[in-house]
């Protein structure tokens, strides 16, 4: 078994139960255990900044997927959520985003799949929901995330309740 971390992100519709459902979901998946999750937090929307707010949180798995087979189950979870793909929007709204942060300590980079993921250590969107609950955990090449989120700028990263 191998502890995962997974980021979640939504902000069409009912985001948070979107995002809560989603938590659930992850304790579904073949050979995966949830663990432990965040709590929810709004988060002002970035990259293209015409959309709602996101809702984001992250959790932890302890799975016997490999990487791979891992991100397969994630893609398809989004897409049993309804995730439209629509390749002239980057970065627009979506109805569920997820991310596989972190897969134990390992560094993988394949055409595929780059891990930890690469923008973990910048974003405060998901920095934030990982201190709260994994402050001393390590991103490889990148030191603890109670350091990185100090680097990040954390202003209008708020909980909410689920
Ligand atoms: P996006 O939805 O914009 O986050 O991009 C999803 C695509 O990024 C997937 O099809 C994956 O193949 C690729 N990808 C690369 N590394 C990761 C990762 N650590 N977690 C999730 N998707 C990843």
């Amino acid at each position: 078994m191998v502890r995962a971390w997974i980021g979640l992100g939504a902000n069409l519709g009912d985001a948070a139960s979107t995002v809560s459902a989603a938590i659930e979901a992850l304790d579904g998946l073949a050979g995966t255990e949830l663990t432990r999750a965040s709590l929810l937090y709004a988060s002002p929307a970035w990259g293209n900044q015409d959309q709602p707010p996101f809702v984001n949180a992250v959790a932890c798995v302890q799975t016997e997927l490999p990487p791979l087979a891992l991100l397969d189950a994630l893609l398809a979870l989004e897409a049993g959520f309804g995730r439209v793909r629509d390749p002239a929007v980057h970065w627009g709204p979506r109805l569920l985003d997820l991310d596989l942060l972190l897969y134990g300590d390992q560094v993988i980079d394949l055409p595929r799949l780059q891990v930890p993921h690469p923008y973990l250590h910048q974003r405060a969107f998901v920095l934030v929901p990982l201190a709260e609950v994994a402050p001393d955990l390590v991103i490889p090449g990148h030191g603890r995330v109670r350091d990185a989120v100090m680097q990040v700028t954390a202003s209008g990263i708020v909980p909410i309740r689920r």
